[in-house]
């Protein structure tokens, strides 16, 4: 039997309302938000991402689907959305004038990565952007929108990590002091930590290794690196959450993996999903539109892992994955009247009823038990009685009452 490629999955009917009710939960938290939904291709030019996420990266150097289409170009499946959303940002001059866009996003991606509960080879997320705009309200608001979703599904007791990363120099500064105080102690390092300590030392920050984690203790540390104007700006945002009345935790160490950001980066966790507890992170990133040839345009974005969501969903909601909700049942008590029930089924369609009817004409018992089943509020039965006349009975399920329609 051929069977689905290794780290992807078949969302099968009783997940798919737990999906669609997300979705629609996202799709209704951007519109109070003010932002606007975009849709990019699911592969582009390799150079999207290479450029932006940075060679380095795990993304890049170990996880990206690329191959080369018949035409001889580097294609590669997207692995996260923004470096698309910003690429078409430039293309289509979203921001040319200057002004402020707000978007969102839904869409699979794709990374090679070690298959395991919560983390997929397909996966989703969903997500959104906010271009142009330094100020620190903008972080605020990106991270209070990210926690809205959460919250409105009913995921209370999640974690929100903060940090800041300072300007592109506060952080070069810094790579460059941790790189030296690594090089000391090269020999002790974990041997991963060893080959980042020449590729993205800053990574080695995230190590889980005991040895690594014992040096990194007397380490130096981004903020004593810190210029005043980022420091004033992570305040800020600081400020603005808790004035919302957000619980954040500063977590230093928070670099996440994608060279891009600077200044705020922020992750939420989850303690109900086991180890890839990571729901969703983001961040500033202020100089990536120049890669595609754009001005300058400060701008900071996040994802949420749709995937671990309906983990966590399916544990706190499960309802939402059930619902399949049926006005009418219409039993057909023999084919013969098939042509009349699809018609009647047909009427009450148009007004904007659900209506199921049987296709494979089984017994009056059968048709009332997954008409029970389904929790169908009424039903109705024709015959060739009701065929003729035109009258029938419609039954409420709830209460047993029963309502004639002539
Ligand atoms: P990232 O930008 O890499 O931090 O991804 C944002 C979120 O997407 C993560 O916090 C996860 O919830 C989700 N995510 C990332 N990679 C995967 C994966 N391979 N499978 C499932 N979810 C993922």
């Amino acid at each position: 039997m051929i069977q689905n490629v290794r780290g992807t999955r078949d969302l099968l009917p009783d997940q798919t309302k737990g999906w669609q009710f997300l979705e629609q939960l996202f799709a209704s938290v951007a519109e109070r938000f003010g932002y606007a939904e975009i849709r990019t291709p699911i592969f582009e030019l390799t150079e999207v991402f290479t450029r932006t996420i940075g060679e380095n990266t795990d993304v890049v150097s170990k996880e990206m689907y690329t191959f080369t289409d018949r035409g001889d170009n580097s294609i590669t499946l997207r692995p996260e959305m923004t470096a698309g959303a910003v690429r078409a940002a430039v293309q289509h001059n979203l921001t040319a004038t200057g002004q402020l866009q707000r978007l969102w996003y839904i869409g699979a991606q794709f990374r090679y990565e070690r298959p395991q509960a919560g983390r997929y080879r397909q996966f989703y997320q969903c997500g959104a952007e906010c271009y142009n705009t330094p100020y620190p309200e903008a972080d605020a608001e990106m991270i209070m929108f990210a926690a809205t979703v959460l919250e409105e599904c009913g995921i209370k007791d999640y974690t929100l990590k903060i940090n800041t990363l300072g300007s592109q120099e506060c952080r070069q500064q810094y790579i460059t002091a941790l790189t030296e105080y690594l090089e000391q102690k090269k020999e002790e390092l974990s041997e991963d930590s060893r080959v980042r300590l020449t590729k993205n030392p800053l990574r080695i920050l995230d190590s889980k290794d005991r040895g690594d984690i014992a040096i990194l203790k007397e380490a130096p540390i981004l903020a004593d690196f810190l210029s005043e104007e980022s420091k004033i700006h992570f305040d800020k945002v600081l400020k603005l959450l808790e004035k919302n009345g957000f619980s954040y935790y500063i977590e230093t160490k928070l670099v996440r993996g994608l060279d891009y950001y600077s200044h705020t980066v922020f992750e939420f966790a989850s303690n109900a999903i086991g180890s890839q507890d990571a729901l969703g992170g983001g961040g500033r990133y202020n100089t990536m539109f120049e890669y595609f040839g754009g001005k300058s345009t400060p701008s900071v974005g996040f994802s949420l892992g749709m995937d671990r969501m309906i983990l966590v969903l399916q544990q706190l909601r499960p309802e939402i994955f059930n619902q399949t909700i049926v006005d009418c049942y219409i039993v057909a008590l023999d084919r013969s009247v098939g042509e009349f029930v699809q018609r009647l089924a047909m009427g009450m369609r148009k007004e904007g009823k659900r209506v199921i009817t049987d296709l494979q004409y089984r017994s009056l018992k059968a048709q009332m038990r997954e008409a029970n089943k389904i929790g169908a509020k009424t039903v109705i039965v024709i015959g060739e009685e009701e065929m003729k006349t035109g009258t029938y009975k419609v039954k409420n399920m709830e209460d047993g009452t029963e309502l004639i329609i002539e």
